[in-house]
């Protein structure tokens, strides 16, 4: 017989990867009880760590973790002497910017006028390495601290839903809670028992992440170097990368990855006859590219990998599920507190949908250009002298920092509508995003407008008001601000109070 917990969470959700301990996170802030499960009995694996470990933070998961307070914890920031943002060269060498297929830009070559309505320092970098291991540390004490109970070594294998909520099934244990997320992971088994459609396309190439020793290191180039057979990347002497379009066959196999397998096929790809001593650790992933047709199925929500997957080319995934996270947080809370307009929730799905959409066709199009043929060898040739302009390193930067990054304006209106808002400064040195720790939506008054103060009163505490003067106003008079640091509303003369409260209606109830 299982053991019966008796409280009756708002949410449960399964899996404590980073983007299950963030939407966590958020749901806390906003006053609901929360319950992490989570199949592993051990956080610290090997493959969160350095090297294995390092994931690229773009822009809007930057924002994310400063607009909660949580950037400074993380120590890769603390390190970073020089921001990349403000110093696109360190004495006199320029710093990478990213790369696109394996074709490397760096930032001297970007031009961040393009990008009128981000203001320079508004995080300090547009683009940070962290580690796994700290970022879900830093995740984990975040949302403990915020009082969400995390119950490891616990893997959810079933779940029954009705109009009222979900009974969550462990191996020995039953839980009840409102909502029920799956944060699970790539073979999210919330998606798989949810009867979630997962629709994609099959990959093409088997990828190893691998610490070895190698006994002919010079016999390697440095750097990326993507060859007529795949890819490889030699990195911290013992750290390999390699790709082999073998259509995801050995990945596929399950077969145990050895030494004597991983030197045939660095040699295959590198075209040299370098030797492999040792094999340390070893993992594969593949470019199979998927994404669920629905985030929702009645009380059941999808986020992070459980949602959508992809090739990790151009460090993407955990950047998707952090904003996915972002952006689920405040509506599932208002939805459970009776505070949501008509619509809230399912605009979870709508918003975010299209820009998981984008992040696969962006994976996609990497992989067909490196595929080992005569027709994707030219076009990596014409996409390399592209990147090498400055309005394509521009572009490119803009894709994969995620700067670009906005959700659809259907309503028209003022252009920065369903863009992050920029990082106004005021004149006390404070910027707007340090007003964001708790949450809340806020209406930032840049005229001093009192009777603006009144309207952001009428949505219970939802809606903070704040008014001051900024440094650079970027020709903006009000703006409405959703708790995930999207521009609702804005308006660049003064405030025609009857649309800004029908925007506010659209996102607070
Ligand atoms: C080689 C490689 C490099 C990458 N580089 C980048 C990068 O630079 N930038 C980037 O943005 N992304 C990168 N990614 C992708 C990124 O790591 C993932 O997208 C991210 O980890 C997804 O987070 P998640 O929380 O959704 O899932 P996960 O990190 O997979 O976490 C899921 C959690 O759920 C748990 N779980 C699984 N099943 C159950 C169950 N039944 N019950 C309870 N718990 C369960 C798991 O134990 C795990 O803790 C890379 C991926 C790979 C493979």
């Amino acid at each position: 017989m299982k053991a019966q917990d008796h409280a009756v969470y708002d949410v449960i959700i399964s899996g404590a990867g980073p983007v299950g301990l963030f939407l966590a996170g958020e749901l806390a802030l906003a006053n609901c009880s929360v319950l992490i499960l989570e199949k592993a009995d051990n956080p610290h694996s090997p493959l969160k760590q350095f090297p294995f470990g390092m994931r690229g933070l773009s822009t809007p998961t930057i924002e994310a973790l400063y607009r909660r307070g949580l950037l400074d914890e993380l120590a890769v920031h603390k390190r970073l002497k020089t921001p990349h943002f403000n110093s696109p060269s360190v004495q006199g060498k320029p710093q990478p910017g990213g790369h696109f297929a394996g074709i490397q830009f760096n930032s001297t070559q970007i031009d961040t006028s393009q990008w009128t309505h981000r203001l320079p320092g508004a995080t300090d970098a547009p683009f940070l390495m962290s580690e796994m291991a700290e970022m879900e540390t830093v995740l984990a004490r975040h949302a403990e601290t915020l009082g969400v109970t995390i119950r490891r070594g616990l893997a959810v294998t079933e779940f029954q839903q009705n109009e009222e909520g979900v009974t969550v099934h462990t191996d020995g244990q039953s839980f009840t809670g409102k909502w029920l997320v799956g944060c699970d992971g790539s073979r999210s088994v919330v998606r798989k028992l949810g009867g979630f459609e997962f629709a994609g396309t099959e990959p093409e190439f088997t990828g190893y992440s691998t610490k070895v020793e190698i006994a002919d290191p010079g016999k390697l180039g440095t750097g990326r170097i993507v060859t007529p057979t795949g890819m490889y990347l030699l990195s911290q002497a013992d750290y390999v990368i390699i790709q082999d379009f073998d259509g995801g066959a050995f990945h596929n196999s399950q077969q145990p990855i050895t030494r004597e397998h991983v030197q045939e096929v660095l040699r295959r790809i590198s075209n040299t006859d370098v030797t492999i001593n040792a094999l340390h650790i070893a993992t594969t992933w593949t470019d199979r590219s998927r994404q669920a047709t629905s985030y929702r199925n009645g009380r059941v929500l999808l986020a992070g990998d459980a949602a959508h997957i992809h090739s990790p080319l151009g460090g993407q995934g955990l950047n998707l599920g952090l904003g996915d996270a972002m952006n689920l947080g405040w509506k599932l809370a208002a939805t459970i507190q009776q505070k949501a307009p008509e619509g809230l929730l399912n605009s979870y799905f709508t918003e975010r949908y299209p820009i998981g959409a984008q992040v696969l066709d962006w994976s996609r199009a990497q992989v067909a250009i490196m595929r080992p043929n005569a027709a994707a060898r030219a076009l990596h040739a014409i996409i390399r002298d592209l990147l090498h302009t400055r309005d394509g390193a521009t572009y490119f930067a803009g894709r994969i920092w995620g700067i670009n990054n906005h959700y659809n304006n259907p309503g028209g209106g003022q252009p920065l509508t369903g863009h992050s808002v920029p990082n106004f400064e005021f004149e006390d040195g404070t910027k707007i995003g340090r007003h964001m720790h708790d949450g809340k939506g806020i209406l930032l008054d840049l005229t001093m407008n009192a009777s603006l103060k009144k309207l952001a009163g009428e949505y219970g505490g939802q809606i903070k008001y704040v008014s001051a003067k900024v440094k650079e106003q970027l020709g903006l008079h009000v703006v409405l601000i959703r708790p995930d640091g999207i521009i609702a509303w804005a308006a660049d003369t003064d405030a025609d109070t009857s649309e800004l409260q029908k925007a506010a209606a659209k996102w607070f109830a």
